[in-house]
């Protein structure tokens, strides 16, 4: 019989390594029982990394690594105690060898206007927001730029470049953040390791949540700022972070990618 006049004549080419894969990976993904960063932790372990995921509470992480299932690791860990942080990444390695992702995911906010925030609330995000992101990124890519190898993810945020009201020690902490990417990007881009962020758009988590029960105006607002005219979801970061960590992103380094159904195009 005549080939069908639709069929290809050239041959299938041999199959080539999927450049997206994180098989033999190790990442650490802070904050990773609850919301975004447990989307992260899932898409890695499906991408095929081995995943260890922090957070304060032992009963939440345990729940969610049985949830990852094989790949799913947990450390009880508070990212504000940064005299742990070296250790946290030397205990981690012991276990499951040499890191290769480290997700800087965990954060917190609060929504007050800027008057009523006092220096103990400001100090309070900044901690964890930034400060523990540094210490726990500096004990991180010594060990990284040393083997010449990983890759570094933050998760920013639109309040980074927006002026979202009533958070302002939040996005005090999100710009610094940003301004590092760029530093350690680059400083260790000649040694081999990449540093980027995700700043995602509003995703619904039980951050987001909270912060829409206490304004109920606030998910109109949101709203009619998002193009695509609906939320995110925590797994769309979670793809975007497996894109960002894989060797499919071997040339990107130093850049904040907003995912964010628009709001990033204009307000
Ligand atoms: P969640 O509140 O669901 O998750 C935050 C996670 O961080 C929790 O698992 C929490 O665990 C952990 N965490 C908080 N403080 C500490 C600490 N001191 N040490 C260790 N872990 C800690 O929030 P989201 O998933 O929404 O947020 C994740 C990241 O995404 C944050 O950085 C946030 O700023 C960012 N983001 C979120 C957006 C959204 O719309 N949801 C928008 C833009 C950015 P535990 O309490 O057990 O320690």
């Amino acid at each position: 019989h005549p080939a069908p006049a639709t069929s290809n004549p050239t041959p299938t080419p041999a199959a080539q390594p999927n450049v997206f894969s994180l098989a033999g990976r190790v990442a650490l993904i802070t904050g990773g029982g609850t919301g975004i960063g447990f989307e992260i932790a899932r898409c890695m372990v499906q991408a095929g990394a081995t995943v260890v995921i922090t957070g304060r509470r032992e009963e939440v992480l345990k729940a969610s690594t049985a949830e990852l299932g094989v790949g799913g690791h947990y450390l009880v860990n508070d990212v504000c105690d940064l005299a742990s942080l070296d250790g946290l990444v030397e205990e981690l390695e012991a276990t499951h060898g040499p890191l290769d992702i480290l997700v800087n995911n965990a954060g917190i906010n609060m929504k007050k206007p800027a008057l009523e925030v006092t220096d103990e609330d400001f100090n309070r995000i900044i901690h964890t927001n930034l400060n523990a992101v540094f210490s726990l990124t500096r004990a991180a890519a010594k060990r990284m730029v040393a083997r010449r190898s990983g890759t570094i993810l933050m998760i920013s945020s639109m309040a980074a470049y927006y002026g979202i009201d009533r958070v302002v020690a939040y996005a005090a902490s999100k710009s610094a953040v940003e301004g590092m990417v760029k530093v350690l990007a680059s400083e260790f881009s000649a040694h081999g390791v990449r540093v980027n962020a995700i700043a995602p758009g509003f995703i619904e988590t039980e951050m987001s949540r909270t912060a829409m029960n206490s304004d109920p105006d606030r998910r109109d607002r949101a709203m009619r700022r998002t193009p695509m005219g609906t939320f995110g979801r925590p797994e769309d970061i979670g793809h975007a972070a497996v894109f960002l960590a894989s060797d499919g992103a071997r040339y990107i380094t130093g850049v904040s990618l907003p995912v964010d159904g628009g709001n990033s195009i204009g307000f």
